[in-house]
Parts: C-alpha cells; structure tokens; sequence
C-alpha cells in the first residue's frame, strides 16, 4: 500500500475504443489518484492493453476524454502529445529495448533527444538507473545479451530515465521465465513504497493482493468491478469478478 495524497493524477470519463466495428472499450470511466498503485485484471482480449495505451495516446480514443492533470489529452496538439511521452513512462510486455544499441544507450536516448540534456547528465541518470535495478555492470552490453528479468528490468530504468510522473506497466511478467518473475516484481514493488503513481495490467494476482491500492476488473468493454485487493479476490462484488477470480485461483 502506498500513500496517496488527493490530487487527481489521470481521470478517464466515458473512453470509447473501436478498430473497424469491434468495439473494444465501451465506456471506461476511473480516476487514478498521486500515488496510487492500480492493477488492471480481466480475460484475455478484454481490451486491457487498449485501455493501457489509451491512456498516452498511442492509441487515439473513438470518443471520451482522457484528463492527465487537468488536461485534456484526446485534444492536444502534436506537440503536447510528444511532450506528455515524458511524463507517462510505459513498460511493456516484451521490453521493447532498441537492440543496435547498448543498455547505457538504450537508457541515454530520449533523455538526450528528448529532454535535451548533455551526454554527461543523460549518462549519471542513466547510471544512477541501472544501479538501483541492479545492473550497472550491464550498461555497456547489447540487449540480446540480457536475460529477460534482465532485459525488463532494463525497460524500466529506461523509462524511469525520462522521470515520469506516471508508469504504466503492461503485463509486465508475463514472456518471462518464472524465476525471473521475482526480480521485476521487486524492482515493481519498490518503485510502489517510493509513491511512484502506477497502472499495472497483471496476471500476478499475489503482487496486485499486496502492492494495489485498487484492483480494476475489466471484462466485455466495461470495467465491471474495481474493489481494494481483500474485496477483489476474497469476496468479488459482481458475478463477472466472481467467475473470473474462482478461474486464476
Ligand atoms: P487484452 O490486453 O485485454 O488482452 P487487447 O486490448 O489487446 O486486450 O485487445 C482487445 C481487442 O482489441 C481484441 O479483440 C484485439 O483483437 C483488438 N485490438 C487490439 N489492438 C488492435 C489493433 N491495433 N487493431 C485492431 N484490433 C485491435
Ligand atoms: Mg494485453
């Protein structure tokens, strides 16, 4: 559990996402506060990466809004929208690291491009980074070389190089081994205590019970249910929960 204060980080009012004629969200409606850990659960094919990458707009919304500290993003220039990729860090599923280039570059890229810092500050943050994932003695290899906790791990100093305000992860853990499980999930968790504000889309039902604020549970376009962890999978308040939780556990 992490301490939150009120402000309102991400609000999401009636987001709609089609491809074609398939509507996929139907209506999410959520508000993720500073400092709140929320972990997105529900079947596969639900719409929870869509959901995900709604939120930073790499995906366009078919309609709603999607309010980032205050603004509206759906309404924002090209621009704005770039400017905002350094605010949302994300993290996805298979780590999407840039394989020609080494961790220590992989790390230094958008702060340098971005952020328009020098070589030496992109370098000490990024060094700074590997260090607190354990892997500053990786910064000078290429990814391939990386196991996948490893290469994960990576992703996320990498992200956190752009010092986001808010980090959404993508089933982070699950092209992993499962012994490599562990080391992310803990990367996870303390980014967690340190008040990082996070949506975590996951199948590891032991780090949401322990690391979420509120567990959202998305099925069919809606999110159907979002109760603290307890209430989530000790005693689920809709039927949906009910079938899906008694399923995974
Ligand atoms: P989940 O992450 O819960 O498994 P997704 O958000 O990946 O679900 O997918 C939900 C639905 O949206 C699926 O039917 C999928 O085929 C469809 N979908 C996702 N992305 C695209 C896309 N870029 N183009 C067309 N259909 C997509
Ligand atoms: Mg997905």
């Amino acid at each position: 559990m992490t301490k939150t204060d009120d402000k309102v980080m991400i609000q999401v009012k009636d987001l709609k996402k089609s491809f074609g004629d398939n509507e996929v969200l139907k209506g999410i409606d959520g508000t993720v506060k500073s400092g709140q850990v929320i972990c997105v659960i529900g079947p596969s094919g639900s719409g929870k990466s869509t959901f995900l990458r709604c939120l930073n707009l790499l995906e366009n919304p078919t309609s709603g809004e999607v309010l980032f500290d205050g603004k509206d993003m759906t309404k924002l220039t090209h621009s704005e929208i770039a400017g905002l990729g350094a605010r949302m860090g994300m993290v996805f599923q298979n780590f999407n690291l840039f394989p020609n280039m080494t961790v220590l570059e992989n790390l230094k890229l958008s702060p340098k491009k971005v952020k328009h810092l020098s070589d030496e500050d992109a370098t000490k943050i990024s060094l700074d980074l590997l260090d607190r994932v354990g892997l500053k003695n990786k910064a000078d290899v290429y990814p391939s070389s990386l196991s996948g906790g490893q290469a994960q791990r990576v992703a996320m100093a990498r992200a956190l190089a752009m010092n986001p305000e808010v980090m959404l992860f993508d089933e982070p853990t699950s092209a992993l081994d499962p012994e490599m499980v562990g080391e992310v999930l803990s990367v996870m968790q303390e980014l967690a205590n340190e008040g990082m504000t996070m949506v975590v889309v996951t199948h590891e039902m032991g780090f949401a019970k322990k690391v979420a604020d509120q567990v959202w549970f998305m099925a069919d376009g809606y999110i159907q249910e979002k109760s603290d962890p307890e209430t989530m999978f000790e005693n689920p308040q809709t039927e949906r929960a009910q079938d899906f939780i008694n399923k995974i556990i």
